[in-house]
């Protein structure tokens, strides 16, 4: 059986985000036990004895302490549950939660070339001391199965897959410490429960449904999908930024090509937004755009929730 805990579902910045004034911000100090959110990460488990994080948010911290799963073992002086962290990008809100993990305890970090690059690049994160935190890079297309701390399998299988996307946004226009041309910079993830043979899809970021996602994707038990923003151009609108959702490489819930269209009939178990912005109106219980993601099947979950399959 695989338990899946939602840390977070929020994109970078959280709900409420400190220096925002929107009017989902406004509701969230409001009304914090249903809005507020704290940035996207979930925790995975085979044995609820061991979890691995899929991205380190800058929240993890409230996140760990928010998690009974995630503290350590009664009566042991220094322990963590956490094994190891799965990276599927270098932005702020998949990394700087890595800065709260500097207390001396082992677990494996698991990340493609392009992110661990930017890792070696930042001197910062030297405070994960190699000796305690050992690095694995993971290669697009290449299934790997994380390792327990005695180094015995823990029956996840994990594959990790290019998807749509765009680079770190603080690297934008500057050079990439691992040079290239981008391939690695935005993963997707199949997670098996090898016990079991089912498997779920994690998908924080992506610009675009393509034919090949389509396919991987139909017939899952369960996808998390990048739910950003609810249209494109939605921090324009609202006037809280000059970006679109496709310049940062996230596609839009609504409208033609969005993401409940494209995975529209795929035959998915369970279908669940993360990395939801702040500034989306589908956040806001009783919301036009809630309504018609949760007539669509879509889920928008609150941070703690657990799911198993
Ligand atoms: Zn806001």
């Amino acid at each position: 059986m695989l338990r899946v805990v939602i840390l977070g579902a929020a994109a970078g910045g959280g709900v409420p985000q400190w220096n925002c004034g929107c009017a989902v911000c406004r509701e969230a100090r409001r009304n914090p036990r249903e809005l507020q959110s704290t940035q996207a990460s979930i925790a995975i488990s085979a044995d609820g004895e061991h979890w691995y994080l899929i991205n380190a948010s800058p929240d993890l911290r409230q996140q760990v302490i928010a998690t009974p799963q995630l503290h350590p073992k009664a009566g042991q002086l220094r322990h963590s549950p956490i094994a190891g962290v799965i990276l599927t990008n270098g932005e702020v809100d998949a990394v700087a939660g890595l800065l709260s993990m500097r207390e001396g305890s082992p677990f494996t970090l698991y990340a493609h070339e392009r992110v661990l690059a930017i890792l070696r690049s930042n001197s910062i994160f030297n405070v994960l001391n190699e000796k305690n935190v050992q690095r694995r890079q993971i290669e697009i297309d290449s299934a790997f199965e994380p390792a327990l701390p005695d180094g015995t399998p823990s029956g996840i299988e994990v594959l990790p897959f290019a998807v749509p996307g765009k680079g770190a946004w603080y690297l934008e226009g500057k050079a990439h410490p691992a040079g290239g041309d981008g391939a690695g910079d935005t993963l997707g993830l199949r997670i098996l429960d090898k016990s079991s043979g089912k498997y779920f899809y994690f998908l924080a970021a992506c610009a675009r449904v393509t034919d090949d996602l389509k396919s991987r994707l139909a017939g899952a038990s369960l996808v998390f999908f990048d739910g950003t923003v609810w249209r494109d151009d939605e921090l324009i609108a609202a006037g809280l930024g000059a970006k679109t959702g496709q310049s940062m490489g996230h596609i839009s819930m609504s409208g033609d090509h969005g993401a409940i269209e494209s995975l529209a009939g795929l035959d998915i178990g369970k279908k669940v937004f993360l990395h939801i912005n702040n500034s989306n109106p589908a956040l806001l219980p009783g919301s036009d755009e809630r309504k018609a993601a949760e007539q669509a099947g879509w889920h928008i979950p609150a941070d703690g929730t657990e799911i198993t399959l």
